[in-house]
């Protein structure tokens, strides 16, 4: 017979689940998915119900997605379930410009011909994203879905996290995983501290459909208020991010459509023919904000509650599914050699493969920004020179073709396509 005090041991040390991730927007379940489907069982926690999360009118970005991030989705499943919708990107067009006064000659002009994996990468809209991840999660067992409820507090067990919800209710796991953006509580409750700042910038976003095709190129215009991005969707649509100093946005963003088509015209210019709306008007703030530490106890930060940077380059998103791949393979691999995958001289491979990469990422980005948002001459001349030198010489554009395409680096497997 059991020695019944052993019993209550092993009970008090086996957790609820091997992995919780507090967050269920696009990270988390990358996450989930990709840790399921390589044995763990997987609950994942978002405070918003999935109903709201579905919502085609709930988020209005659509994502440019690098070539290894398309790998990613393809290895847990997720791009059959968007491709139909996925708009590739075949070609970037950079341009230094002013509202109203059309393009500077200097041109940056990427295009994938210059690599042979193929187009750079993908748009994809938010609606078809979400939905697909919500989907392929609710379709792979050992993932466990709880929704409408916010974590409130955390504890760290000797072996095990336990967590709280509102309702009272409790999850515990061997590891916790903060999915939960910009503001992450799972990371103040660590006390982890953050780095960061408002930009004064926020961001207008919309779908515009237009009379020309686009022919899969994506343009950049830097004014100076901030980057106007004109990115292609399916169909003759394209997404706008179009980034301007709070107040302007907030007045461009009260305007009635016409109003709102009137302020973006000379912005945008005549290339694509007559414009207009496709869909609802969104606005989203912009700061910088990156974790001073990635890990803890038994926990570790992925996406933007370790990093939130300026869309300026599309690579938020990027960059936490490049997180989402190394910490899946530095799990697995503990859990292949019978490490406890909650250990933290497991989580610190995580932190020391992926800090620093996302804190230069983060850095550039802000750099980039400040450059470019700016109407300073001697800036402008500087960054024209820059941008005619990038263009011109052919190895430094290749190398800019395989950074957008997401190629460069020290790429996780799951983001080369290839199994742990
Ligand atoms: C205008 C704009 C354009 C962008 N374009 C691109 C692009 O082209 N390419 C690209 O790669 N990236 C892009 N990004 C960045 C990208 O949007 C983000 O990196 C990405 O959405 C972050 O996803 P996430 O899952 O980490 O966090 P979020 O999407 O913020 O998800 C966090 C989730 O956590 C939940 N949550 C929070 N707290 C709790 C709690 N206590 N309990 C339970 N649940 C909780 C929330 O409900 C939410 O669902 C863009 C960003 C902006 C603003």
């Amino acid at each position: 017979m059991d020695n019944p005090a052993r019993v209550i041991i092993l009970q008090v040390m086996t957790a609820d689940t091997d992995i919780v991730i507090v967050g269920g927007g696009l990270n988390g379940p990358a996450l989930a998915l990709a840790l399921a489907q390589n044995g763990f069982t997987v609950t994942v926690i978002d405070a918003l119900a999935e109903t709201v999360r579905k919502n085609a009118a709930f988020d209005g970005r659509a994502y440019a997605l690098a070539l290894a991030s398309q790998r990613l989705l393809a290895a847990t499943g997720v791009w059959d379930r968007v491709a139909d919708e996925a708009q590739p990107m075949l070609e970037i067009k950079v341009t230094d410009g002013h509202a109203g006064s059309g393009p500077s000659p200097f041109l940056m002009h990427f295009d994938h011909a210059e690599i042979e994996e193929g187009p750079m990468g993908y748009m994809v809209e938010d609606r078809h994203l979400r939905r697909a991840f919500l989907d392929a999660m609710a379709d792979t067992p050992g993932i466990t879905r709880i929704s409408g409820k916010t974590v409130v507090s955390q504890s760290v067990e000797q072996n095990h996290m336990t967590l709280t919800l509102d309702d009272d209710s409790t999850v515990s796991a061997r590891v916790l995983i903060g999915c939960d953006g910009r503001r992450s509580g799972t990371a103040a409750r660590a006390g982890i501290k953050r780095t960061g700042w408002d930009y004064g910038q926020t961001a207008l976003v919309c779908a515009i459909a237009h009379d020309k095709p686009h022919n899969g190129v994506a343009h950049q215009f830097f004014m100076p208020p901030g980057p106007l991005a004109i990115l292609p969707l399916t169909g003759n649509r394209s997404s706008i991010v179009w980034s301007e100093r709070t107040d302007t946005a907030r007045e461009i963003q009260a305007l009635d459509d016409a109003g709102y088509l009137a302020a973006l015209r000379p912005r945008f210019g005549d290339f694509l023919g007559e414009i207009k709306l496709a869909g609802k008007r969104f606005t989203y703030p912009l700061g910088l904000t990156v974790a001073n530490r990635f890990i803890d106890e038994r926990l570790a930060l992925v996406g933007d509650a370790a990093h939130g940077m300026h869309p300026i380059a599309g690579q938020g998103l990027n960059a936490g599914l490049r997180d989402v791949g190394a910490l899946v393979e530095v799990l697995v691999l503990a859990a292949r050699r019978g490490e406890d995958i909650g250990a933290i001289d497991v989580l610190e491979r995580y932190q020391q493969w992926r800090r620093f990469d996302t804190a230069t990422l983060a850095a550039a980005t802000d750099v980039f920004n400040r450059l470019f948002s700016n109407d300073n001459p001697l800036l402008r001349m500087g960054r024209d020179i820059g941008m005619g030198l990038v263009g011109a010489v052919p190895g430094l554009r290749r190398g800019f073709v395989r950074e957008a395409a997401g190629l460069t680096g020290d790429l996780p497997l799951l983001l080369q396509g290839k199994r742990i």
